[in-house]
């Protein structure tokens, strides 16, 4: 006889999601199913009549490649709601797109994890767009205590616990006791500031431009917040400022840890003030606890080690620092009754 799972049958009658509405990815969470949607924060719209033509990997693809008819863009690119339509389109569509392969008895609940420095206003546009694309229950959280819950830390306990998440518009520095945030920061730079800071190095010290997304290659590839004694060299190529035809150059794992300074000292900067910032008492926790990093960002290689240097404090990144902050939201969602407290009121 087979045996049919509860989760499977569970699914039957519920969709409960988990969203996590990134700066550079939005992720779709369902509960008893897992992650089932992990694509980039871009919609692709026609001019005239703002009809969603793409969203995620298709329209990503479109960036910077669009005929005047149609604008692709990042709505969420720095980190605050700066284009509430496209958003709402965008949010809309990525819902949609779970929602009706797998329609349901009931209603999915939602939860939706936003930057920590949205306004009222943004917030009920986006629950305005969940409720619209088929929700009947949503609640919002602050990415920072979504992620810190989804990298395990202990939220609930009165005791400091400080998460950095380096997403890809925005880091968001937070120390967080008591299911409440105690502290936050929020500055607009992360891997897109890093990525734009390759670019203009490259710029200015071969007279060649090379693009965005190929400056996100080097990073990840052979981006460093600290050099050591390996080293790795990569091919880049671009146009050359002055002739005009394409060129390839060999860039260094020093030359990108050169190019990387200034957006990593913002970071650093940030973690110091929260420290600065935290209550005594609080701060005394962190010195046992340490720090936990999340977000794309934080899979820089060495940048927890810097951190760490230059804080003197333990520094941990979260197991899968891409997806933390949906499985905390998630998270959030299976126990609500006991998380109610960490949910934007
Ligand atoms: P957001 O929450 O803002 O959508 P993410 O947490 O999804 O952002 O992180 C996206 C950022 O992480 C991008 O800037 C991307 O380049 C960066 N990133 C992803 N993987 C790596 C890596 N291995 N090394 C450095 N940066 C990375
Ligand atoms: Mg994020």
């Amino acid at each position: 006889m087979k045996f049919w799972p509860a989760s499977k049958l569970f699914g039957f009658f519920s969709n409960d999601m988990a969203i996590d509405l990134g700066t550079a990815n939005t992720v779709i969470y369902v509960r008893d199913q897992g992650v089932i949607l992990d694509q980039p924060s871009v919609v692709a719209v026609k001019n005239s009549t703002n009809e969603v033509l793409a969203a995620g990997n298709k329209a990503k693809s479109m960036l910077g490649k669009t005929p005047e008819s149609i604008v692709a863009c990042r709505p969420m690119r720095d980190g605050v709601i700066a284009n509430f339509e496209l958003t709402e389109s965008m949010l809309r569509y990525f819902i949609r797109e779970v929602h009706n392969n797998r329609r349901t008895l009931v209603r999915p609940r939602m939860i939706i994890g936003v930057p920590s420095g949205i306004t009222q206003v943004e917030k009920r546009a986006v629950e305005d767009s969940a409720k619209q694309a088929g929700a009947r229950e949503i609640y919002t959280i602050m990415e920072p205590m979504a992620a810190a819950i989804g990298a395990g830390l202990p939220v609930e306990e009165p005791t400091g616990n400080m998460i950095v998440d380096i997403g890809g518009g925005t880091t968001e520095v937070a120390i967080i006791s008591l299911k409440d945030v105690v502290y936050c920061k929020s500055v607009r730079i992360g891997g897109d500031e890093m990525d734009r800071a390759i670019v203009q190095y490259v710029k200015r010290k071969y007279n060649l431009l090379i693009g965005e997304r190929t400056a996100e290659d080097i990073k990840i590839k052979i981006g460093t917040a600290m050099l050591t004694d390996e080293s790795a060299k990569e091919e880049v190529k671009g146009r050359d400022l002055i002739t005009g035809v394409p060129k390839t150059v060999l860039l260094s794992d020093a030359e990108v840890f050169e190019s990387l300074t200034e957006p990593i000292s913002i970071i650093i900067d940030a973690v110091h003030s929260a420290l600065e910032n935290a209550p005594p008492e609080l701060s005394s926790d962190l010195v046992d606890r340490g720090i936990m990093m999340a977000g794309g960002g934080a899979l820089l290689k060495n940048l927890d080690e810097l951190i760490s240097k230059e804080t003197g404090l333990p520094v941990t990144v979260a197991d899968n620092p891409l997806l933390s902050v949906v499985f905390g939201a998630g998270k959030v969602l299976d126990e609500l009754d006991f998380f109610r407290d960490a949910l934007i009121k």
